[in-house]
């Protein structure tokens, strides 16, 4: 198969006719081999408009949901990022292109250790992984100036609020436990803004600030 080809249809079928504009962000999903982040069985259907399972009853976004994300986080290069749900790492592969570091948390370690394989084979010397909760952050080496959140979550976990630099931004999908919509929060002189974008279905953010166990 021509994954190139593939990138690029993807690419003009599903992102730029949905309103995706940022022109990085576009190079972006153009060049980074979604295939490579999920097993050899599956990679047949990585540039489908639709999410993808990673084993552990995890999934690898769709597409478009990773490109509206990071184009809300409005990259220039220079940025320290926070994400919280490594999963497959394709995501803090898209962001490591656009941002200067990623900081990614995951709570399952055999993901967090798959993820970290892949950057290290594909060169990302970017990508910072911890094994962990992230609805607590990476306090040691806040604040970041963005954090996405790609796991549904009933709230923004306040540690992330707090772990936010100013002039900072937080993309989060909040919601039930079903459906969600995605949340920009905005810090400036340390007052926080809200704006609503768009409806989405993730898998539930599980931790301390996210859903209990129990409720898993
Ligand atoms: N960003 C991922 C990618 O590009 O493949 C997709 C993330 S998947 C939709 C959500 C991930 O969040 C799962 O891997 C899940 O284990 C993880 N997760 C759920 N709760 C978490 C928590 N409290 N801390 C860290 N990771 C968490």
């Amino acid at each position: 198969m021509d994954f190139k080809e593939l990138r690029e249809y993807m690419v003009e079928t599903q992102l730029i006719p949905r309103g995706i504009k940022d022109e990085r962000v576009l190079d972006a999903m153009r060049k980074v081999p979604r295939h490579l982040f999920v097993d050899e069985y599956m990679q047949y259907k990585a540039y489908d408009d639709m999410a993808l399972p990673i084993g552990e009853d995890q999934t690898i976004s769709q597409p478009y949901m990773v490109a509206v994300m990071t184009e809300l986080l409005q990259l220039k290069g220079d940025e320290r990022v926070l994400e919280v749900g490594t999963g497959s790492g394709y995501q803090a592969a898209i962001l490591a292109e656009l941002s200067k570091e990623i900081f990614t948390v995951e709570r399952i370690a055999v993901l967090a250790k798959k993820a970290e394989e892949r950057f290290r084979s594909l060169g990302y010397s970017n990508v910072y992984v911890r094994i962990g909760d992230g609805t607590l952050g990476w306090p040691e080496e806040s604040p970041f100036n963005r954090i996405l959140v790609t796991a549904g979550t009933p709230r923004i976990p306040l540690p992330l609020i707090e772990q936010l630099s100013d002039g900072g931004i937080i993309v989060a999908p909040v919601g039930d436990r079903f459906s969600q919509q995605l949340i920009i929060i905005k810090k400036s002189k340390g007052a926080l803004s809200e704006q609503l974008h768009t409806p989405c279905v993730f898998v539930p953010l599980i931790g301390e600030y996210g859903w209990g166990r129990d409720e898993d």
